[in-house]
């Protein structure tokens, strides 16, 4: 008998408790959004899809350097064209980044000396194949506009 009524007591006590939770969680602004009709707001840091920025001229900002291939940890997941031009400078003919195989480490953006690759805030990345991931310089380039956004963040 006595072991039937302090069951029942910690029964009420701890219905007690969840019905607490419920009430105070109850008047508190939801923390989901209707996806995608509402969209998150996200860091100045956040990173997402890669691209390359330009200056204010629109030419670009990325030299060619490599250092970004050297320091992914995914192996050849970025390949760079370079070739001359008209005055025997070398420019960059092509970059081209899987974007399929990238862990979104940053390490590229962070080692870039003329903040020209930077992490995008875009994320909605999924695709139908494989080769529609694989990201050339006409896809990754960013307008001048653009490019300015991320003037503070790198
Ligand atoms: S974010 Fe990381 S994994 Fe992706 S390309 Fe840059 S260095 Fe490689
Ligand atoms: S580190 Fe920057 S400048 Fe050098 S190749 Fe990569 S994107 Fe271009």
């Amino acid at each position: 008998m006595k072991n039937t009524l302090s069951k029942t007591i910690s029964g009420i006590i701890e219905i007690s408790r969840g019905m607490f939770t419920i009430l105070k969680h109850l008047f508190r602004k939801p923390i989901t959004l209707e996806y995608p009709e509402q969209r998150p707001d996200l860091s100045q840091r956040f990173k997402g899809r890669l691209a390359l920025r330009v200056k204010e001229d629109g030419s670009d900002r990325c030299s060619g350097c490599g250092s970004c291939v050297k320091v992914c940890p995914c192996g050849d997941l970025i390949q760079i064209t370079k070739e001359k031009d008209e005055n025997g400078k070398f420019i960059v003919k092509d970059f081209v980044v899987d974007m399929g195989r990238c862990i979104f480490c940053g390490n590229c953006t962070e080692v870039c000396p003329s903040k020209g690759l930077v992490m995008t805030n875009e994320f909605e990345l999924a695709d139908y194949s494989r080769e529609s991931l694989i990201y050339d310089k006409k896809r990754l380039l960013l307008s001048a506009e653009e490019s300015k956004k991320y003037d503070e963040s790198n």
